[in-house]
């Protein structure tokens, strides 16, 4: 099994669970239903962030 983002570690938007290690997440597929909220996840190399700081940075207005 080849995962196409080795060493990227996937969080939910909404709830901010780890995804990894959630039941049926495979990075292979385009999105993932964090089985925390049921938050459908994009798994897209647009999504990765160098860090959470990034990534509220990126998605905050103010
Ligand atoms: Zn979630």
């Amino acid at each position: 099994m080849s995962e196409r983002f080795p060493d990227i570690d996937w969080w939910c938007d909404r709830c901010g669970a780890y995804l990894n290690d959630q039941d049926g997440f495979d990075d292979n597929n385009y999105t993932h239903k964090c089985t925390e909220c049921g938050h459908k996840n994009s798994i897209s190399r647009d999504n990765i962030y160098d860090s959470h700081e990034d990534y509220w940075n990126t998605n905050s207005d103010d």
